[in-house]
């Protein structure tokens, strides 16, 4: 898995491409791999800045603080950044960044103190015309505040597009929190009007409760949408006569884990496995794998989450005809919502709210129909569709400069 498993992804694409050697190549290669020793207190966190493509704009992806960042994973979610960024007709490439770090066992100030070493080892790799981080698991505004202003210190100079997902008060956007889970939910409206399915026949599993896991139970809830099962890191829940999702998150805020909620205890791998029309998959990479997609029973998946499925799984999954909204699709309302942020920040206008809105739901709309039509068209699943319209429009950058 990792890399390894984008490699064979695009391997297959290319062929139905007719790629060359060079373009694989570009699809293949990254364009800079930072790594760094960051220290807090006395202890030693490994990190990364990886750009993967920028011939479409400055490198644009979130910073995770989690205990299995690896450099194949950031080089993994680099390569999804170029083709989402690409997919969603944004004017970035694709980066990302990460530290190894247990976040839960630092304390706030160590959080703080983590955050602007981040900065001072990799600021000069940073800038809103550079390269432009934002959050991503375990990271959030409060984070993006402290990079900012970690490196206006050291540039002696504001600039507020350097970063996005921040505080209001430092140029962030109003919808930027919630914009993965609306992204998310607006495309799985579309995706249920075109294949006319009625929302009061689907049963819903949500897998994560973090930022985007809850904010999308939240908005599926809200619009009389049954949710049955959801999950954090600790496990799950499971009612089949629907879960009361704000009531879920009062136990998660009370306790730390939504396994406390009275109901049926699951296991993650048992809320993967059960018997649901749609997953919604907004954890981690590598959750459904080789070895449990023939006991998936959902018809449709949402990836929420970057990488959720392995290319094996996907195999598989395709062959039991389960249909998957495709990551770089399903997820991409937080980078276009960061998109408007540095659009802000780099003009100094602030659009009304009523603009933004619109505009974020017709990205998210047009996106989706792109993708779905061009699937049908060729016969290709959604995933691969995707894939194939993100490539073209890196390999025409790269054309148009003349480095292919
Ligand atoms: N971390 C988010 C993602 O994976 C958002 C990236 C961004 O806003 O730049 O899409």
């Amino acid at each position: 898995m990792g890399f390894e498993d984008i490699r064979k992804r695009i391997e297959e694409i290319s062929k139905l491409m007719n790629l060359s050697e060079k373009e694989i190549d570009v699809l293949l290669n990254f364009k800079r791999i930072v790594r760094k020793e960051l220290e807090v207190n006395g202890k030693k966190y490994l990190a990364f800045r990886i750009l993967h493509n920028d011939s479409l704009g400055p490198g644009k992806g979130g910073i995770r603080f989690h205990p299995e960042v690896s450099e194949d994973e950031v080089k993994s979610l680099s390569f999804w950044m170029s083709l989402k960024n690409s997919l969603m007709g944004l004017p970035f490439g694709g980066a990302k960044g990460g530290v190894k770090v247990k976040p839960k066992e630092l304390t706030k100030k160590e959080i703080e103190e983590l955050s602007r070493a981040y900065i001072r080892s990799f600021y000069e790799v940073l800038g809103q015309d550079k390269d432009i981080p934002a959050p991503d698991v375990y990271t959030n505004s409060e984070i993006m505040g402290f990079m900012l202003d970690e490196f206006e210190k050291i540039k002696d100079s504001h600039e507020f597009g350097m970063i996005t997902g921040k505080p209001i008060e430092l140029g962030g956007c109003k919808f930027r929190e919630e914009a993965t889970s609306k992204g998310g939910f607006l495309v799985l409206k579309e995706f249920l009007k075109f294949l006319n399915i009625d929302k009061s026949k689907l049963k819903i599993g949500v897998q994560g409760f973090g930022n985007v896991g809850f904010n999308v139970a939240k908005m599926l809830y809200q619009d009389g949408f049954k949710i049955v099962c959801v999950s954090d890191s600790r496990g799950g829940i499971l009612d089949e006569n629907g879960l009361n999702i704000f009531e879920v998150k009062k136990e998660k805020e009370k306790s730390g884990s939504v396994v406390n909620y009275k109901g049926k205890k699951i296991t993650n791998q048992e809320l993967l496995e059960s018997d649901v029309d749609l997953l919604i998959l907004a954890a981690l990479e590598n959750q459904i794998t080789e070895e449990n997609a023939n006991r998936i029973k959902a018809n449709y998946i949402l990836e929420l989450a970057n990488g959720p499925v392995t290319s094996e799984a996907d195999e598989i999954l395709n062959k039991k005809e389960v249909i998957i909204i495709p990551d770089i699709l399903a997820n991409s309302g937080g980078v276009v919502a960061s998109y408007f942020e540095w659009v802000q920040n780099r003009c100094g206008n602030i659009f009304e709210d009523d603009y933004l809105e619109k505009r974020f739901e017709n990205i998210m709309i047009n996106s989706f129909k792109k993708v779905y039509e061009f699937s049908n068209e060729k016969n290709l699943n959604m995933r691969t569709a995707a894939y194939i319209i993100a490539i073209k429009r890196i390999l025409d950058a790269e054309r148009a400069r003349g480095t292919i």
